[in-house]
């Protein structure tokens, strides 16, 4: 084993979350050491062959995780430089205010956060400003309060969509431009293709490697070290401190030695690393002191909607431009919340041969050229028993789905709303375990020691050199896209470590 030079902080993953701590903390002059399983994403053809990212999937991990009966999956897990911001569809929305509050759905609660809304809008602003969001405030009537509006202006609507949206409004609902990290000019002009869930070769979507790390490496006190998968955390013998972080990297083993870690690999592989770090002072798991590591694994219900009009052609390239919340605070007619709406990336039939492998793609490019694709997603509820955990080096995840009600009536009111605004066939289908892009909860952030893994500012309860900065931390799902948030923890947590080390309160300006 090596021991590599010193470092004050090592940050574990490159992703939303470690990217904008390391861009937060990186001014502090703190000498930063950023370890990322992954490479960089390479632009090459495949990046934009929607058959190579569907059919083939060229840019999924090789890896397989298991469900409690045996059965093997792969999932839509992204290990690069970036993270799954590499193919996340960019929109960057903020939590709405309600969602800091416990909420109460048709088949249970949620808990709230440990603080309100107006405590977070400060990091929210400087994340939207980080990362470029586009956007129009004054169009969704559930948007929080903002304190600076988008400097950008939105994405426009292809002619296609702007119909809808014209349709929408006259139905009475409420569409609004999704706020979106993408410079549309400058993605159209490597090619004409979608960029949800297209892998972004700095060809203007703005993610964790564009914006977040590309600002923290602008410093000379933060290195990124790639292909570096960190396998152990270990400790002082009371457990009470993290004292080393062992990684691999090209066949070789490395242990550094920082005074602070900050973990950001993801929901399950965060959660997986501090169970696989047990020792004798921590002999289940680190930071698991309350038995929360690898539990309230959660992920949205969602589905992918197909609202066709077999006269009416979409000619869209990109599509994802709007969203709709009229059912996110209660479903229109004074019942509990149902969720959000918003476009998918243009479904193409390349894209939906990956799911039904036995119909030409001629058949399927006909139906995708006619459908207009939604996107409806609502909120997973936090459960002990909904868990990922190692059974030796097998990854389980017992994704436990919840508040399906809200997840059906979803479906059912846009199925009227989209017949109404003149789609008459309306096909649903949902996502399921193969991909957990919304994954989030497991190392669950709280006031309560006793319920929680990390403080709220994202610190461990157990280990006072420890802060956990990626989506694990999330206490609740809500039923908006998670990116903006975990930015905005992450960031804030970056300001809470400057402000601690140079004795000065926290000040998000
Ligand atoms: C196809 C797709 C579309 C999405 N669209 C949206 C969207 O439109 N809006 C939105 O808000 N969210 C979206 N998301 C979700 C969003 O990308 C995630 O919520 C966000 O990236 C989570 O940030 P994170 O820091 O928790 O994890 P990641 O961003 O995934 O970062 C984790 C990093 O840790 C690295 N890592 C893992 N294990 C180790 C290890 N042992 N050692 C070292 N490094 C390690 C990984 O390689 C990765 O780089 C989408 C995701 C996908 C997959």
């Amino acid at each position: 084993m090596k021991a590599n030079e010193s470092v004050d902080v090592a940050i574990i993953g490159s992703g939303m979350g470690g990217a904008t701590f390391a861009a937060g903390l990186a001014p502090s002059g703190a000498r930063i050491v950023i370890l990322e399983r992954g490479e960089r994403l390479i632009d090459r053809p495949e990046t934009r062959d929607a058959r190579a990212i569907f059919q083939r999937g060229v840019f999924r991990p090789k890896e397989m995780w298991y469900e409690p009966g045996g059965d093997a999956f792969n999932p839509g897990n992204y290990y690069y430089v970036g993270g799954a911001t590499k193919l996340y569809g960019a929109v960057l929305i903020r939590y709405r205010a309600q969602d800091f509050r416990p909420i109460q759905y048709a088949e249970g609660a949620t808990p709230g956060w440990p603080f309100d809304y107006d405590e977070m809008e400060p990091w929210y602003s400087r994340v939207e400003a980080l990362y470029r969001v586009r956007g129009q405030l004054g169009e969704d009537p559930t948007e929080p309060k903002h304190s600076n509006p988008y400097v950008f202006p939105p994405v426009p609507d292809e002619p296609a969509i702007a119909d809808v949206r014209e349709r929408l409004k006259r139905a009475g609902m409420h569409p609004f431009s999704l706020p979106l990290g993408v410079d549309i000019d400058r993605w159209l002009n490597r090619a004409k293709t979608p960029w949800d869930a297209f892998p972004d070769t700095n060809a203007g979507k703005m993610d964790a490697e564009t914006c977040g790390l590309a600002s923290a490496l602008a410093h000379d006190n933060v290195t990124l070290e790639t292909s570096a998968r960190v396998i152990k955390l270990e400790t002082d013998a009371a457990g009470k401190r993290i004292t080393a972080v062992v990684y691999e990297k090209n066949g070789e083993t490395f242990r550094i030695a920082p005074s602070l870690v900050v973990l950001a690999a993801g929901a399950v592989n965060s959660a997986l690393l501090l169970l696989a770090s047990a020792n004798g002072a921590m002999p289940n798991g680190l930071a698991n002191c309350a038995d929360q590591v690898g539990r309230h694994f959660m992920n949205h219900n969602s589905s992918a909607a197909l609202a066709i009009h077999p006269l009416r052609r979409n000619g869209s390239i990109y599509q994802k431009t709007i969203g709709c919340n009229d059912f996110y605070l209660d479903d229109g007619r004074g019942g509990p919340p149902l969720g959000n709406v918003q476009l998918l990336g243009k479904i193409s039939g390349a894209i939906l041969k990956s799911q039904l492998r036995w119909s030409p793609e001629i058949a399927l490019d006909l139906l995708a050229n006619r459908a207009v694709d939604f996107y409806f997603m609502s909120e997973d509820l936090p459960s002990p028993e909904s868990r990922v955990w190692l059974d030796g080096s097998r990854v389980v995840l017992d994704w436990r789905a919840s508040n399906m009600a809200a997840q059906n009536g979803l479906i059912a009111r846009m199925r009227e709303v989209l017949r109404a605004v003149g789609f008459p066939i309306v096909l649903v289908k949902p996502f399921d375990r193969r991909t957990p892009s919304h994954q989030c909860g497991t190392i669950r952030m709280g006031a309560d020691p006793a319920k929680a893994a990390v403080d709220p500012d994202c610190r461990s309860y157990d280990h006072e050199n420890l802060f956990v900065v990626d989506a694990s931390v999330l206490p609740t799902s809500a039923a908006v896209n998670p990116a903006l948030t975990v930015a905005a923890l992450a960031l804030r947590a970056a300001d809470y470590v400057r402000g601690s080390e140079l004795g000065q309160p926290r000040s998000a300006n």
